[in-house]
């Protein structure tokens, strides 16, 4: 479903993402983990062409999402993203803010696109929040709201910037069980995320990051057992 091939990327001088070859299968889910500037967001975010890359190619359900003759606004569609800041419309309520793009972006009509996003939401928990505005509620039902706003467009693959790094620690749990329960449908799914223990539980594979490359891609009972690398160790010796 994700292909990413021989990816190179700069910031100026400084290169951040070193030949970079990765290949996620539909329905599996990727962690992405590693230190602080190792380059897990600049990749994720390339994924979907929030960042532009230098060299190589990224293919996600067959489309180069890079390439010039490549319409960004259907790639961005058929891609979910979740930041850790959730970035919902402060002056839309829960079912305004996941319906608004269905409506503009794919025309779909207000009552049906708003019938979904009641549906979703209340798949995520939120069968009581559809009227509240953004500051009406906590962090943890705002990213819910912002994971449902980011299903709504029906995506092929989701991809997650460290989802519950901005949260309370009480709230991390009902956002895992989220995207748990998102896992759950076969969606096709890239996590960066600190969280360790939701990494090894749910997720096909680990990707090591480190100085802008992947040290290691392992099953989760590998990696976190038996790492081949001593970065990999010593990142996980401050970990775990
Ligand atoms: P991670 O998500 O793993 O913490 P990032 O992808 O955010 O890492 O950053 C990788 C490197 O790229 C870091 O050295 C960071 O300082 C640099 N970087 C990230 N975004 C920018 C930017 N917009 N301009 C310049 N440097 C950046
Ligand atoms: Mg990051």
């Amino acid at each position: 479903m994700i292909q990413i091939k021989q990816v190179n990327k700069s910031f100026g001088p400084i290169q951040v993402l070193k030949d970079i070859n990765l290949e996620v299968p539909e329905s599996h889910i990727y962690a992405l983990i590693g230190p602080s500037g190792a380059g897990k967001s600049t990749l994720i975010r390339s994924i979907n062409a929030l960042e532009t890359i230098q060299a190589g190619e990224i293919v996600v359900d067959g489309t180069s999402v890079h390439a010039s003759k490549t319409d960004i606004n259907k790639v961005r569609t058929d891609i979910g993203f979740v930041f850790q800041s959730f970035n919902l419309y402060p002056h839309l309520t829960a079912v305004e803010n996941v319906s608004i793009a269905p409506i503009q972006v794919k025309k779909i009509q207000k009552e049906q696109a708003e019938e979904k996003a009641k549906s979703l939401l209340t798949s995520l928990g939120l069968g009581d929040k559809f009227a509240s505005y953004p500051g009406q509620l906590s962090g943890g039902q705002q990213q819910r709201v912002a994971i449902a706003r980011a299903l709504a467009m029906d995506p092929k693959v989701m991809l997650f910037d460290e989802p519950t790094s901005a949260l309370d620690p009480e709230m991390i749990k009902e956002v895992l069980d989220s995207i748990r329960k998102l896992a759950s449908t076969g969606m096709t799914m890239v996590v960066v995320t600190h969280e360790m223990g939701f990494a090894r539980e749910i997720c096909n594979q680990i990707v090591f990051m480190a100085d802008g490359k992947i040290v290691e891609v392992a099953p989760p009972e590998q990696f976190f057992t038996n790492p081949e690398t001593e970065r990999a160790k010593d990142f996980l010796s401050k970990v775990l």
